[in-house]
């Protein structure tokens, strides 16, 4: 089995012109699998993604990392898009955020941040939270598990073919979540080059309550022996070069590493 995976966004936090926040495409004979729902999300409004979602027959699924705006701001752009298609949003079940999924989604989707509620929207649209363990969703497996985030997020896993991990400090149990898939994309949000200087060691503990650095991600990727690690969720604040030593640092580990640009395709 093969797949196509589009970084439709590839930044965290702040969108910028270059890099929108979170979301990306699985594109499966099966299905469509999106994951998070950022800014990217609205790259589906363009002609190259938008056939992506013609197929009639072909299921699309969302699946949620968790709740931090960079990754659900999308939600409202739904109607947009997916007017009159089928659409089942899964956001991670309480067993990993510890939050109703349909309660938190209805207190940030409604009066007076958005002219009403998801279910109000024109949408053919079924929300079915997915908790921690396996599942089969259109035909697929698909796994999910608690990760290391302040808000806790949820790693997801499709079959053989990739390993969705954004938003987490770096965790062992990573590698072994994505043992044998094909390809995990991981987030990176520093060096990890701060580690080595006490003058920026800082830096580097206070991003690792929350995030990952490129050279901890390449670790994982090793550990976990996948064929091909793509760095995402990267730091809005940092520059264009800052982002080239990450790709460098992370390939000094594990060569098969890539930042994509938004748009950016590979096959899986
Ligand atoms: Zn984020
Ligand atoms: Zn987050």
């Amino acid at each position: 089995m093969s797949a196509t995976f589009t970084m439709l966004g590839t930044g965290g936090w702040i969108p910028t012109a270059r890099r929108a926040t979170t979301c990306c495409l699985l594109s499966m004979p099966e299905a469509l699998f999106i994951f998070d729902a950022g800014t990217g999300l609205a790259r589906l409004l363009e002609d190259e993604f938008r056939r992506e979602l013609e197929p009639p027959a072909r299921e699309v699924h969302l699946f949620l990392s968790h709740y931090h705006l960079d990754h659900v701001c999308g939600l409202v752009y739904l109607a947009a898009m997916f007017r009159g298609r089928g659409l089942y949003l899964h956001p991670p079940g309480a067993d990993i955020t510890g939050l109703d999924p349909l309660e938190t989604i209805d207190a940030l989707v409604r009066k007076p941040f958005n002219p009403g509620t998801l279910a109000e929207m024109p949408l053919d649209i079924s929300v079915e939270p997915l908790g921690a363990g396996s599942q089969r969703i259109a035909g697929l497996q698909v796994k999910a598990r608690q990760q290391l985030h302040p808000d806790a997020s949820a790693a997801w896993r499709v079959a053989d073919l990739m390993v969705f991990a954004t938003d987490t400090a770096a965790d062992p149990a990573t590698a072994a979540f994505a043992r044998g898939a094909r390809l995990l994309v991981h987030e990176a949000w520093i060096d990890g080059a701060e580690e080595d200087d006490p003058g920026t060691a800082h830096i580097a503990r206070e991003a690792y309550v929350a995030h990952t650095s490129a050279r901890q991600a390449a670790a994982l990727a090793v550990e976990a022996g996948v064929e091909r690690l793509v760095l995402s969720h990267l730091n809005p604040v940092r520059s264009p070069e800052y982002h080239s030593r990450m790709l460098d640092t992370a390939r000094a580990v594990f060569p098969a590493t890539a930042i994509l640009e938004d748009g950016e395709r590979i096959t899986v």
